[in-house]
């Protein structure tokens, strides 16, 4: 059997069933139906938040963020995230300008934000890589010095918290994504959050086409999402916590099992922190090892993922001068390895016994 990166964890299915014989029910199947808004509800619970807003996917949060904040020119980001982050910039019609990353978090370098501020600046969009927290309090000052809006990309950070709170709590604006292989899923899905109310009345304007009533618009567009993807979420909720403990465990015995002399582990700073294992990454030597280890992993069909590459101001269609040599270096030595909660041990060792004997 083949062993991904991930491996979407799906909830009983009589969980779910439950909630599609209220749709059968209702036939009530999307445009904020009652169980998208049970859904939400709960998650303003959990993440002790008032200005929540579920959406289609990770990526039209970016995207309504930017047109809600009415940002128009330079974006100065991460070069180390998905490729999502990057295009939402070009997708509204803002310039993406790249600050390199730390070495020992792979998140944006904020020593390095300052240089890249002109006149033209409006905003930074930083990604908490693997659930780990960008430096929330320097990239603020540099906001507040030069009065900046400061949207995260939280799309791995949901689960994780920092000083108490959850690492979605950060931002002007911060988005996450609710997609299949995120620590917890809707199926396609994810959300937005800020603090400003009239920002959170314009946003949720936004994701329903302008609808202000039955006849008259604003420009929008169409982030709902369905009543059946609000289920998913709802059955999966309860086995967050139990998934988040499995995925600790497995992380830890790779943490005693890998010949860490030979590999860096992306990690916080910071003291207050509590992790989400959203993923297991590994950083290697070279990109010679780094193939070779994903040749004997594949031989063993064991398929790890370089979560991520390329470095985002590489992007041919992006057309940036930036230069960001610790994003460009780490691309060619990350590894994602295989993470999820019925991950079994035998496996763990196996991969770890690959990679040793490679390293
Ligand atoms: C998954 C992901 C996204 C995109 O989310 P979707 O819900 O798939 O649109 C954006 N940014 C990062 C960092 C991601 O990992």
């Amino acid at each position: 059997m083949s062993i991904f990166v991930t491996k979407t964890f799906l909830p009983p299915k009589e969980e779910y069933q439950k909630y599609l014989d209220q749709i059968w029910e209702s036939h009530w199947l999307t445009n904020n139906g009652p169980i998208l808004q049970k859904l939400e509800a709960e998650l303003k619970d959990f993440l002790n938040y008032q200005n929540f807003l579920f959406v289609s996917n990770g990526t039209i949060a970016i995207q309504l963020a930017i047109k809600a904040l009415d940002l128009k020119g330079e974006i100065i980001t991460t070069p180390y995230s998905y490729c999502a982050t990057t295009t939402s910039i070009l997708w509204e019609n803002c310039k993406p300008v790249f600050a390199d990353i730390n070495e020992h978090d792979l998140n944006i370098n904020p020593d390095l934000i300052e240089d890249k501020i002109t006149d033209k600046t409006e905003a930074i969009i930083a990604t908490h890589v693997y659930g780990n927290p960008c430096d929330v309090d320097k990239i603020e000052a540099i906001a507040k010095k030069y009065s900046l809006k400061v949207i995260y990309d939280a799309a791995h950070a949901f689960g994780a918290s920092l000083r108490g709170k959850s690492v979605l709590n950060y931002g002007d604006v911060s988005t996450c994504s609710f997609h299949a292989t995120k620590v917890f899923h809707t199926i396609e899905g994810g959300s937005v959050m800020c603090k400003d109310d009239g920002l959170f009345e314009k946003i949720k304007l936004y994701r329903s086409f302008g609808h202000i009533n039955d006849d008259y618009y604003t420009q929008g567009i169409n982030g709902k999402n369905s009543e059946f993807h609000a289920a998913m979420g709802l059955a999966n909720l309860p086995y967050l916590s139990g998934n988040i403990i499995k995925r600790k465990r497995i992380s830890e015995l790779y943490d005693s099992l890998l010949d860490s002399n030979k590999l860096i582990k992306p990690e916080t700073k910071e003291a207050d922190f509590e992790y989400n294992y959203a993923y297991y990454p590994i950083v290697l030597e070279n990109a010679e090892i780094t193939n070779q280890v994903i040749d004997e992993l594949k031989a063993q069909n064991i398929h790890p993922r370089r979560y991520f590459y390329p470095s985002l101001n590489r992007l041919d269609y992006v057309h940036s001068q930036d230069i960001c040599p610790v994003s460009e270096s780490v691309v060619q030595r990350v590894l994602s390895l295989p993470l999820y909660p019925d991950l079994a041990e035998e496996d763990v060792k196996r991969i770890c016994q690959i990679i040793n004997k490679t390293l």
